[in-house]
């Protein structure tokens, strides 16, 4: 099956990645989507759009998507809480797989960071670490954003627990601090790594991505899964089959 697909940010490194990886799949990219262009028009055309742009950029996305009915890929990350809740209302409208990362290897390293959220004791110290190259705007990344709810749902935390950084005079480390911590440099295009410490020993699981390839498969993977799929929210893991 050939879809005709409507690619928002399409000038951007993300952009040119998946239009690259939608053409050797045999589909046809029919909007060509960046700043000031007419993305009604473009997405008029189109069977779907993948957008993978910037937070600011999503609402107009969604809302053009769903007036027209077209399926939603979004790969855009650095939205707050509030911002998320509220496109997540407009994406129930229309098929819409939204997530921070799009490789299988992600996805399960997310899987395995739950499992061991949920097997070792809180004396396990939760602490993460991600590095991206310099051009990225957002931090923490949607990536460690996700692997942070991969340990908050398993050991009962929330956001407040979150601890961006240290600095100064933080006292010893209280046991349901969950440390996240951005590396900027480069040209790195996305390394995880996620520590449990106790006194002892440490584990890390770590993901590291080499190539834009490994999202831009999985969002044209989840293009092509969307079609004739009812209205609602779907997480990449209903389209990788990690569930
Ligand atoms: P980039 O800066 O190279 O590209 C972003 C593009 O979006 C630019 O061409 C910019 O002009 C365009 N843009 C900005 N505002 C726009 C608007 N209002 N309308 C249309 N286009 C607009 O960034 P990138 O590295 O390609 O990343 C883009 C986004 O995708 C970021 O949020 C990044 O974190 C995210 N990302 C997600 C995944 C994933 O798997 N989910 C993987 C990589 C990057």
């Amino acid at each position: 099956m050939s879809l005709k697909i409507c690619i928002n940010g399409f000038k951007g490194r993300m952009g040119n990645a998946i239009a690259e990886t939608a053409e050797q799949a045999g589909h046809e990219v029919t909007g060509q989507v960046d700043i000031g262009d007419d993305l009604n028009a473009a997405l008029s055309k189109s069977d779907v759009v993948i957008d993978f742009s910037f937070h600011a950029a999503t609402r107009a996305v969604f809302e053009t998507a769903a007036s027209l009915g077209k399926p939603i890929i979004c790969g855009t990350t650095g939205h707050t809480q509030e911002e998320r809740a509220d496109l997540l209302k407009i994406a129930e409208a229309v098929p819409t797989v939204w997530a921070g990362n799009f490789s299988i290897g992600v996805n399960l390293l997310c899987y395995l960071t739950e499992k061991a959220a949920e097997i070792l004791p809180l004396s396990y110290n939760a602490e993460i670490i991600e590095m991206h190259h310099r051009m990225k705007k957002d931090a923490p990344s949607g990536t460690a954003l996700m692997l942070a709810e991969s340990v908050l749902g398993p050991r009962n935390l929330s956001y407040d627990d979150l601890q961006h950084g240290r600095e100064g005079v933080p006292g010893e480390r209280g046991e349901r601090e969950v440390g996240m911590h951005s590396l900027r440099g480069g040209d790195v295009v996305g390394d995880h790594t996620v520590i449990f410490s106790d006194i002892g020993e440490r584990l890390e699981l770590t993901h590291k991505a080499s190539s834009r390839a490994i999202f831009s498969r999985g969002a044209v993977k989840a293009a092509e899964w969307t079609v004739g799929k009812a209205p609602g929210v779907y997480s990449i893991r209903d389209v990788l089959g990690l569930k």
